[in-house]
């Protein structure tokens, strides 16, 4: 177990470095800083460590062992970069994620699929894994325009051209923002 908890550490301390690296070059150091520290809350921490896989995520495994994932059930609560904290089956429209959660949740993704694909990463992969898992998510329609967009110019114009404040605000705007929205996130 201990030998597990230590490889998940590393793990999760290479792909938090690695979505911190993301954040800035976007705009987001904060939320680069903050991302996904609940992951030490002892909930999703011993899950994670039991589970401990190295390609995939510990809590898909468990889920495929247990059922169910508390860990998930608790990570995705408390973190406002995941899609599913923001799914309300309620709502007549889902709300649409703001802005830095929505980059945030491009740059964790993207490095969650490096970080698990190692050396046999390729930038359609990211594209790949949520045309097939992640929009499948009942969230916002422009929320998940966004991040498809976001991945399909990943594909064809490269890494540089997308990791950066003045793309992600224009892309944004130009899905998820009618123009009185635009005035109020002071993106214009
Ligand atoms: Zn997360």
């Amino acid at each position: 177990m201990i030998g597990r908890a230590f490889k998940h550490i590393a793990l999760v301390t290479r792909h938090k470095w690695a979505v911190f690296i993301h954040c800035v070059k976007c705009g987001i150091p904060l939320r680069g800083l903050l991302h996904d520290l609940s992951k030490f809350s002892p909930t999703e921490f011993f899950e994670s460590a039991k589970y401990y896989h190295g390609s995939r995520s510990p809590l898909a495994v468990c889920r495929e062992k247990k059922g169910l994932s508390m860990a998930w059930l608790h990570h995705k609560g408390r973190n406002k970069h995941h899609l599913e904290y923001w799914v309300d089956e309620d709502c007549k429209v889902p709300p649409l994620v703001p802005y830095k959660y929505a980059v945030e949740c491009v740059c964790d993704k993207l490095a969650a699929t490096k970080t698990y694909r190692g050396k046999s990463y390729t930038p359609d992969m990211a594209l790949a894994h949520f045309r097939r898992y992640g929009n499948k998510v009942h969230t916002n329609e422009r929320t998940l325009a966004f991040i498809d967009k976001v991945f399909s110019d990943l594909c064809e114009l490269g890494e540089k051209a997308i990791l950066n404040k003045k793309y992600m605000k224009a892309t944004y705007a130009a899905i998820c923002l009618t123009e009185s929205d635009t005035e109020k996130e002071g993106l214009s």
